[in-house]
This record gives C-alpha cells, structure tokens and sequence, in this order.
C-alpha cells in the first residue's frame, strides 16, 4: 500500500533551479515555478508529490521533524545545522561554489591572524568558521550576520568574511580577495529517516533517479 502523500522541501533561486533536470530525470515536474508565484506549496504532475518552497537554511529542520520527507540542502547549511536525524544519501555536485576567507584588497591578513592578535569575523556560518580558525590557532571575535557579508569589511564591521564564492565577481565587485579556502561546497539529498522506511517504495526510486542523473547515466 502506498503512503499517502510525498513532500520535497526546496529553496528558491539556485537549488531550485538546478534541482529541476533531477526532478525530471525521477518524472517530477513542478506545476508553477516558485519564482512567480506567491504559494508555497506547489503541487507537481505527479498526483501526491508536493513541494514546499522554504528559506534554504530551513530545509534540514522541516526534513528532521519530518514535515518534508526530503529534501535539497547546501553542504554548508548541513555542516551548520549539525545534521541531526538526517540520512544524507547523495550529494547532487549542483550549486557548488567554495567557503572561503576573504578580506579587503591589500588587507594584511598574515599579520592580523598572528598569535596574540584577535581577528574580527563577519559570517553567517559561525559554526564553520570557529572550527575553522580554531583548528589553525587563531584568536577571533565572530560577528553573525544574515547577508550581505561583503559589506563588513568595507565599513569596519570585521576585519575578515567567511563566505561562499562560485566565481569571485562579488568579491571582486566590492575590492574584497580571498585569502583562504575553508572547503569546497554542493548540494545534498537529505531525507528523513522515518520517512526513508515507511515510504521506502516511494523514495528509493527518486534517489536512484538522482544518483543517475547526478552520474550522467540516462
Ligand atoms: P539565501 O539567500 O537564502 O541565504 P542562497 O540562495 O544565497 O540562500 O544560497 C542557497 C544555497 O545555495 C547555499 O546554502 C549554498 O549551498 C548555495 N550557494 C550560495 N551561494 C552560492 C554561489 N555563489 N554559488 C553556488 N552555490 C551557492
Ligand atoms: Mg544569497
């Protein structure tokens, strides 16, 4: 007997986007695009599959407690959020881009990362970039911010961002460089390990879709 209704979270923008030809290699079509619409619930072809369209920082907890029985999560999302309760099947290699360190233009990040020196970090990964500079040694002060990181530096709020960067044009846009990689970043199928064994029919064929589609096999 089949369960009675499937639910994928998905963020708007990127993973949305690039989740789509995966969608469609499982037979997954969206009925509208989320871009234009104001739902946040949006049916799709198949009759009991259902999208809900949240912030990509939400999608583990919606997939934790179950509201979504999977869903599309950046590794750095992931690492920030712990984890918790989520079975994490595959990564989608979509939405790559590096965490990195960066600074304004001529900015002497070797001397402001000396020992006895604090270097004040503006991030929306706090998590990420203590363990980061923990790990090398390095004294910080971490301010969390929610966007918009490139501006800190440019305005005295820190001396260094923890950032995502795919090609460097922000960055460059606001006289910024990156001085050092944190880790290399994609997107993950995350799926709710309740859900994985009572709809087991219904989601191992959507992962091995994925997965070949992910391999570039038909
Ligand atoms: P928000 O604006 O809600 O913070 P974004 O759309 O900027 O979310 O990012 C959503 C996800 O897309 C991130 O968690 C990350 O995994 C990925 N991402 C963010 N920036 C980039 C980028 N420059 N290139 C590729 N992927 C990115
Ligand atoms: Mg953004």
């Amino acid at each position: 007997m089949m369960p009675e209704q499937l639910t994928i979270a998905l963020s708007k923008g990127r993973i949305f986007d690039e989740t789509l030809p995966l969608l469609a290699a499982a037979g997954i079509t969206p009925a509208e695009d989320p871009e234009h619409s104001r739902k946040l619930i949006i049916g799709t072809n198949r009759p009991n599959v259902r999208l809900v369209i949240v912030r990509a920082t939400d999608v583990p907890t919606y997939v934790q407690y179950g509201a979504a029985d999977f869903g599309i999560a950046g590794k750095d999302v992931l690492t920030e959020h712990g984890g918790d309760g989520l079975y994490q099947p595959l990564d989608l290699q979509i939405a790559q881009c590096r965490m990195m360190v960066a600074v304004r233009q001529g900015f002497d990040y070797e001397q402001a990362s000396r020992p006895g020196r604090r270097l004040r970090v503006a991030t929306k990964y706090p998590d990420i970039a203590a363990a980061h500079f923990a790990a090398k040694g390095v004294h910080v002060d971490i301010i969390k911010l929610y966007g918009s990181m490139e501006l800190a530096p440019l305005v005295g709020l820190s001396d260094a961002i923890v950032d995502l960067v795919s090609t460097g044009g922000t960055l460059k846009a606001n006289r910024l460089e990156a001085v050092e990689h944190i880790a290399d970043i994609s997107s993950r199928l995350v799926v709710n390990q309740a859900a994985l064994k009572t709809k087991y029919e219904w989601i191992e064929p959507i992962i091995q879709a994925f997965a070949r589609a992910v391999s570039g096999e038909a």
